[in-house]
């Protein structure tokens, strides 16, 4: 079996989120099999990271660049309406419209082709499971359940005639992301706790998500140990590992210099994340001003556009913050390594990756009891969970660490140690995902006989 990924982000080449983390990371734990990945070809993404790529094959209603990267092969498309000639990925009028033909146009592309399993991530190309009819085996993975991908009849009539459409209307809108949960083989997430609690939290697709609770299981994700990897790193000017922590400290003071952060303590806490309402910027906002007044530093790299929002931060910087409200890469490598605490109060988080990787660099998280939060750390071994969702418990907890970390240097570093040798690659996920794919292809194989 070919597995085929279909999807809209993909590190490095075009990078928003976790998404573009989770496909380029799972790709490679499974380079081993046959496996190809087809996205839309963003103005926005960098093309300069792909191996090798040919030029444009031009269809009636797509182009198509074939593409390699470190031996991983890439179709990029664009559409004849050249939907992906935008200066962002997401963020525009029309993204249904958009991602609607970037599912019509794997679909053509995929038509005929035998042996192949498509696996589809998020509403984006949720909607290929509907157009499929099940000529091809596919898997549904639900990235994030807060994103349904909500259309209009009128946008979803070109491809289907009302009827047949009325089974993804909830409300008063269609979702794409239902699709997926409804026509494709198996549906997972990205975590086994988010799973739960999007059967059991009441949301717009709850009662879609309970009739297809047979087929829905969920898979954590795991990051590329590689890439991010401390003692490699070449964002970072000092390298180390468990047994080299003092350089972590001498890379603080220098990241420090760098993002000019004046503090008392020695003592730096990193937030990286996209800052919008599931990462919790009030509380992010709240813990800030209690490390300043405790005499600790502050990074805080949020992607934002909401000015209001970007106000209230800068309300609060002062020298012992550095702030920054785009996306960088290299500045996230530096505060992951800089940063003693990561701070990650989500209000909900279907799997997260930065306390992976921050927990990777020996970075101690401090997370919300929410999804995959909870199957990944580890409470006083390698990071802490503030456990309810309120102001007070937030601050009872991160002035609990701020006095362990003072304290209890030992127990600090026994941590720290704890958290750089947790196993957070994809090594036994892809297992998973393998194990997934074998079902699929066996129950198919059963109801042929
Ligand atoms: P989500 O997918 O909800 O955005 P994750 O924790 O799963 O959150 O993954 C976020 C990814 O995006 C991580 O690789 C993180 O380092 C990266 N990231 C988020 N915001 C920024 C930023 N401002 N600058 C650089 N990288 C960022």
């Amino acid at each position: 079996m070919r597995i085929i990924h279909i999807a809209v982000e993909f590190a490095p080449f075009a990078k928003v989120g976790g998404m573009a983390d989770m496909i380029y990371g799972l790709a490679m734990a499974q380079k081993d099999d046959d496996i190809q990945i087809l996205l839309p070809n963003h103005s926005s993404g960098d093309l300069s990271v792909f191996d090798q790529i040919s030029d444009p094959i031009n269809l009636e209603l797509f182009s198509y660049q074939k593409a390699t990267y470190k031996n991983l092969s890439i179709v990029l498309f664009q559409t004849s309406q050249n939907d992906f000639k935008r200066e962002h990925v997401y963020g525009y009028a029309d993204d249904v419209a958009r991602y609607l033909r970037f599912s019509l146009v794997c679909h053509q592309f995929l038509k005929g082709q035998k042996n192949i399993i498509a696996h589809l991530h998020d509403w984006h190309a949720a909607f290929f499971a509907f157009l499929n009819q099940k000529e091809h085996l596919t898997l549904f993975t639900i990235h994030n359940l807060a994103y349904t991908g909500a259309a209009t009849l009128t946008q979803l009539l070109p491809y289907a005639s009302s009827s047949e459409l009325s089974c993804l209307k909830e409300g008063n809108s269609y979702h794409l992301l239902k699709a997926g949960i409804l026509f494709a083989d198996r549906i997972t997430t990205v975590s086994p706790t988010y799973t739960q609690e999007i059967l059991h939290n009441p949301s717009l697709l709850q009662s879609a998500l309970k009739k297809n609770a047979n087929k829905l299981s969920g898979i954590i994700n795991g990051i590329d140990t590689d890439y991010w990897n401390p003692a490699t790193d070449p964002h970072l000017s000092l390298n180390y590992d468990t047994s080299t922590l003092s350089k972590k400290e001498d890379l603080k003071r220098l990241i420090k210099k760098h993002f000019g952060i004046e503090e008392k303590k020695g003592f730096v806490v990193a937030i990286v994340a996209r800052l919008v309402y599931q990462k919790g910027p009030e509380y992010i906002l709240e813990a800030m001003k209690i490390v300043q007044q405790w005499g600790g530093g502050c990074i805080l790299l949020g992607s934002c556009e909401d000015e209001s929002l970007m106000q209230k931060f800068f309300e609060v910087k002062n020298i012992s913050t550095y702030l920054s409200f785009t996306y960088n890469e290299t500045a996230a490598h530096l505060a992951f390594a800089a940063a003693d605490l990561f701070l990650m109060p989500s209000i909900f988080e279907p799997c997260g990756l930065t306390q992976l990787i921050a927990m990777h660099y020996g970075t101690l998280p401090l997370v919300s009891r929410t999804g995959g939060l909870c199957d990944t750390v580890e409470e006083g071994k390698t990071g802490f969970f503030f456990e309810n969702q309120n102001h007070r418990d937030l601050k009872e907890k991160l002035l609990y660490v701020l006095d362990l970390w003072e304290k209890n240097p030992d127990k600090w570093k026994e941590m720290q140690i704890n958290a750089m040798k947790k196993d957070v690659s994809w090594a036994k996920s892809v297992k998973e995902y393998n194990h997934l794919y074998s079902a699929i292809s066996e129950t198919y194989s059963q109801q042929m006989r």
